[in-house]
């Protein structure tokens, strides 16, 4: 089956054609700056050149025809036929409490995320949009809407409710919800896999450290606790999110600094996180070479970064009471060696050892610790494409 997976954002569109049995991806590629002046499109088939486009995207029906253009196109295309596309996967950003798992869209279904948009007024809308876009298009092919909440649905209750009147949570659905969950079930789904072990035998802790970064504790196969919340600004320090922080340090800075309060969330969104310590780069290369460099801001950055990781592991340990694997992803945690190692260091009292040799390593599957550590500690590169394309690809068979 041939899945086209979209992720669409309020300028942007990622795809991915990808072959459900093979697994195989057999195009991607990006729309960007839709809507906005000097929108490009960049696609790529597999084994062949990648080209890229300006082009006018007034709108995102406009971009999805273009992608679609790009798919069947007789020189850089993979498909001769539209109608070999089988099924599309939305990745949708919010699912409220109404989603714990993957579902086919309908109007009702349209409807129900239309009801979270104020969860996520920044993504749920842009998600509706690339469903729309598609239904206009394609009206005939099967879509799945896939959500970044949907694996934390099964947290309980004392995990997901914050410390305020509790009628928030009745009247608002105020409490957290967690985000990345497609890549926090695929990840410890994989990290079982590789160790031979049983999923619903493993208490796994999941860091997902890309530009956002979350972890997840995970208690046989089940998510029992993540560190985002309502929205994703909650939890680590991010490439450029805050990350948690006193409440009141919002009101605080609306006053010194003359700002209302969504401004300062945009700042906490947008500007904090290491870009915001550091004042250098939200990415961690140019922060790993500055700090090489010996730039104090940079040092000081990465370190409150890596402590703040250390301190969620340690929370997370306690929630599992312990630890079997923690596996590093995204990013950052696929591809900082030194990151992994000064985390690790931090976790001494569980027993762990890295292998240097085994940690030099980027991108691929390994076990890096040795025989012998406490708990194994993992490199499992992430692939949210894939878990959406198989989650549609089970709906739509
Ligand atoms: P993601 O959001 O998962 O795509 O992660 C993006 C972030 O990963 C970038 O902003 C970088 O900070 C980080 N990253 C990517 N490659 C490397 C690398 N080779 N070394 C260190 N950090 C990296």
């Amino acid at each position: 089956m041939k899945v086209l997976v979209i992720n669409c954002g309020s300028s942007s569109l990622k795809y991915q054609l990808i072959d459900s049995e093979s697994e195989e991806v057999l195009a991607k590629g990006l729309c960007e700056r839709i809507g906005i002046s000097g929108s490009m499109i960049s696609h790529q088939s597999t084994g062949k050149d990648k080209i890229t486009k300006e082009i006018d995207m007034p709108d995102h029906v406009v971009a999805v025809q273009l992608v679609l253009d790009s798919l069947t196109d007789k020189e850089y295309g993979v498909l001769q036929d539209l109608k070999e596309i089988d099924a599309v996967g939305h990745r949708i950003v919010h699912g409220g409490e109404r989603f714990s798992e993957a579902t086919l869209i309908d109007d009702d279904v349209i409807k129900a995320i239309e009801e979270c948009n104020d969860l996520a007024p920044l993504h749920n809308p842009a998600n509706l949009t690339g469903i729309r876009s598609i239904r206009q298009i394609m009206p005939e092919v099967p879509m799945a809407a896939v959500f970044d909440t949907a694996f934390h649905q099964t947290m309980p209750k004392k995990a997901y409710l914050y410390g305020i009147p509790y009628e928030y949570y009745e009247k608002y659905k105020v409490r957290r919800y967690g985000f990345h969950g497609t890549s926090h079930s695929y990840v410890s789904k994989r990290t079982a896999e590789i160790l031979g072990k049983d999923y619903k035998d493993l208490k796994i802790i999941v860091c997902h450290l890309g530009n956002g970064a979350s972890i997840s504790a995970v208690k046989n196969g089940k998510c029992v606790d993540t560190s985002m919340g309502l929205t994703p600004l909650e939890g680590l320090i991010m490439g450029t999110r805050s990350g948690d922080l006193d409440p009141a340090i919002l009101n605080f800075l609306c006053q010194k600094e003359d700002m209302t309060i969504g401004e300062m969330l945009n700042v906490l969104n947008k500007k904090s996180g290491v870009l915001g310590l550091s004042g250098i780069s939200s990415d961690f290369r140019d922060l790993g070479s500055e700090a090489s460099k010996g730039n104090e801001r940079a040092i000081t950055t990465l370190e409150a970064y890596y402590y703040r990781v250390a301190k969620y592991i340690g929370a997370y340990t306690a929630a599992l009471n312990g630890v079997d694997a923690i596996a590093f992803t995204a990013g950052v945690g696929e591809n900082n060696a030194d990151g992994r190692k000064a985390v690790c260091e931090y976790l001494g009292y569980l027993g762990i050892e890295i292998d240097p040799d085994k940690n030099s390593i980027r991108g691929e599957e390994t076990v890096i610790s040795t025989p012998s550590s406490g708990v194994k500690v993992l490199v499992v590169p992430t692939n949210e494409e894939l878990a959406i394309a198989r989650e549609t690809a089970a709906l739509v068979k």
